[in-house]
């Protein structure tokens, strides 16, 4: 799902992602598949990582999976009881379905880049593909791994692709560690802990002692900011130091082209600010040597810009861009767990992206068609429903503002509301007491 901060106007296009409801839509046949007990990890999982790179393609109309390699990787650093995602957020989900006893083994949902490249011009009259990839637990005996994404039209989620492995797979490839990793903050044990990596783009050997600064900063950031400054005891930030060719990030609208390892570059649909890599498989070679749940990608510019994707990968400018750190913390809420951005955009009424009777998957935006599965409860008594914000509101402290529905968010102006009068999702402010709790209830869950 689109989450650049900053050139939003790219959604307006021809933007598709929203949910039915709140919950994950199942196929069908997913009833009749058993799923995974908390205590059943070491029945099925060997205790590394598996991953599995596909190359996404296709056009603004469909999309198709094709099958890239399988590789191990190093100790599996989720949870080892949290082994189904519960929350139904993102475009897609994978799951891994042991063979033997046809039982859904491992589930986890996602956004890609690709689908926001579905949503551009160029998409309605090429054919592209992205490289992207997934990781799990590496699983015992031989699987089915499966991809579901969203229905353009209905939203529900269907079956994409299949794969069926075998373990015993002599093109399996063995893991080798390539990079050095540079613990940053270590609040608690891998199993039990949020596990973020931070990469490098664009700083060359020289650069290391710069590349470990701005991990210091993007930790530094990250704790200014409930409900991660209370969570530093289950929250681990490990760096990978992995340079580049050149200094600096590509920014082709310039002319300005750099060797980097990541390829990150400005421009990404034609948005100057927008800052992403297409190769979502070399950003998983680096992450690699980290034991990792969150990736976010660090680069060498002063440039303003970045980007974040529910469970893909997040990124900023580690130069002082004036809200270097708030950029960080406002990308990382998107590429964790899909928080929705919260502002609007002047004169900006329609956006297939959160058209009006579909009620949007993300945590902080409702259009009243499921309201009772997000903050409701949260409002007190009184609070008018829709809430209006004005002057003498925001000249309140903000721990007086109510948890309400303030109309606009997402981009429009009208028809979609937002928790309170801001957020760091909307201004770079603090998280609303409604992204505080999605984001505990998150922790909760990828730390169990
Ligand atoms: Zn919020």
């Amino acid at each position: 799902m689109k989450r650049a901060l900053i050139a939003p106007f790219i959604l307006l296009l021809l933007a598709t992602g929203c949910a039915v409801k709140n919950a994950q839509s199942e196929p069908k046949e997913a009833a009749q598949l058993a799923l995974i007990g908390e205590a059943e990890y070491d029945k099925y999982f060997t205790g590394e990582t598996m991953r599995f790179d596909f190359q996404h393609s296709g056009n603004s109309d469909e999309e198709h999976y094709s099958y890239d390699r399988m590789k191990r990787e190093g100790e599996w650093a989720g949870s080892r009881k949290a082994l189904i995602n519960p929350f139904g957020y993102g475009e897609q989900y994978f799951r891994i379905v042991d063979t033997e006893e046809n039982k859904i083994i491992y589930q986890n949902n996602y956004c890609t880049l690709f689908n926001e490249w579905q949503t551009t011009a160029e998409a309605q009259t090429t054919t592209r593909s992205y490289p992207e990839g997934v990781i799990f637990p590496c699983p015992k005996r031989n699987f089915t791994i499966e991809i579901f994404a969203r229905n353009k039209v209905s939203k529900v989620f269907e079956k994409k692709f299949s794969y069926n492995a075998r373990i015993d797979d002599y093109n399996i490839e063995p893991y080798k560690k390539k990079y050095e990793s540079v613990d940053i903050h270590i609040g608690g044990t891998i199993a039990n802990s949020l596990d973020i990596v931070l990469l490098p783009d664009g700083f060359t050997a020289e650069e290391k002692d710069k590349f470990l600064d701005a991990c210091k900063a993007w930790q530094d950031a990250l704790f200014g900011y409930a409900p991660f400054t209370g969570n530093k005891s289950r929250i681990n930030i490990r760096a990978v130091w992995a340079p580049s060719q050149e200094s600096g990030i590509s920014v082709p609208g310039k002319g300005e082209w750099k060797e980097t390892l990541l390829d990150c570059r400005f421009y990404t649909f034609g948005s100057e600010r927008y800052q992403m890599t297409d190769n979502l498989q070399k950003v998983r070679d680096v992450a690699a040597d980290a034991p990792y749940e969150s990736i976010f990608i660090l680069t060498n510019s002063d440039k303003y810009g970045g980007g974040g994707i529910y469970n893909f990968y997040g990124l900023g400018s580690a130069g002082k861009t004036g809200k270097t750190g708030e950029v960080y913390v406002h990308e990382f809420g998107h590429s964790l767990m899909g928080l929705g951005d919260e502002y609007v955009e002047k004169g900006n009424t329609v956006s297939a992206l959160y058209p009006a009777g579909k009620e949007p998957w993300e945590a902080n935006l409702t259009t009243f068609v499921n309201f009772n599965g997000k903050w409701e409860k949260m409002i007190k008594e009184g609070t008018p429903v829709p809430t209006i914000v004005n002057d003498s509101l925001l000249a309140l402290p903000d721990t007086e503002w109510p948890v309400g529905a303030y109309e606009g968010g997402g981009y429009l102006e009208k028809g979609i509301y937002r928790p309170w009068p801001k957020c760091m999702m909307n201004q770079l402010y603090n998280f609303c007491p409604v992204c505080c709790a999605a984001i505990e209830k998150y922790l909760d869950y990828i730390c169990k």
